[in-house]
């Protein structure tokens, strides 16, 4: 493995030359995230006006190869866990804090979702990593009512787990013009709470100023109105 410096500014996932695999050290989630790309056709079902990932289109990602997605995590925790990979390759002290469904489109958007999940979850068990790290699933929302993506949720329960939930609008026109999707709040309350029946969730909010423009004080209210009833009380 050629070995790369890794800072905050640098989530490039082809670095290390893993398919599925991607260490970052990562402001959220503050220390070394190992990220799991299941999109690495660069497809995903929203099309966001502030999508960083390179030749994004949209559609559905490719057949994963489960015995190499297996591997490359092993070969990953294996010298994050036993090797020297933290202290060789982050740009200064960072501890090792989850294992993230991320990458370059719509985790969720895959039919292997589920044998996915439990091959993580081996794998944490495997390295005794359950009482150090979280396991993420960042997510658009838009697959969480789906048989297997339930299933793969249900199985997250085993170990420390949140769910980060990206709701940028709940206006169905500035989610057109934002996300480039055809929003329906109902299928986003249903997606909403089948998260939040099954995980911690954290909603994930991205605001933009565009020609100069704040997000108006109607969308705040709209936004806050919506989330209200599902906010933490302390
Ligand atoms: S949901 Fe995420 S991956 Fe998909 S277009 Fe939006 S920012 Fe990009």
């Amino acid at each position: 493995m050629k070995k790369e410096m890794l800072t905050i500014f640098n989530h490039d996932r082809n670095i290390f030359k893993s398919k599925y695999i991607y260490p970052v050290v990562s402001r959220r989630s503050m220390g070394l995230s190992l990220g799991i790309n299941l999109n690495t056709n660069n497809a995903c079902n929203w099309q966001c006006i502030y999508c960083q990932v390179s030749d994004l289109t949209r559609g559905k990602p490719e057949k994963i190869d489960l015995d190499l997605l297996e591997n490359e995590l092993d070969k990953w925790l294996d010298n994050i866990v036993n090797g020297n990979f933290l202290s060789e390759c982050a740009s200064h002290k960072v501890d090792f804090k989850d294992i993230a469904f991320s990458g370059n489109g719509e985790p969720t958007a895959t039919p292997e979702f589920e044998p996915i999940v439990k091959i993580v979850l081996e794998k944490i068990n495997k390295f005794q990593l359950s009482n150090t790290i979280k396991l993420r699933l960042i997510t658009n929302g838009s697959y969480l009512n789906k048989e297997n993506v339930q299933q793969g949720l249900e199985h997250m329960k085993s170990v420390n787990h949140e769910v980060w939930f990206k709701i940028d609008h709940v206006n169905p026109k500035e989610a057109q013009k934002i996300n480039r999707i055809n929003l329906s709040i109902a299928s986003l309350t249903k997606n909403l709470k089948s998260a939040l029946s099954i995980s911690p969730t954290i909603v994930q909010t991205c605001l933009l100023k565009i020609n100069k423009e704040l997000p108006s004080q109607h969308f705040i209210n709209e936004y806050i109105n919506f989330l209200e009833p599902y906010a933490y009380q302390a």
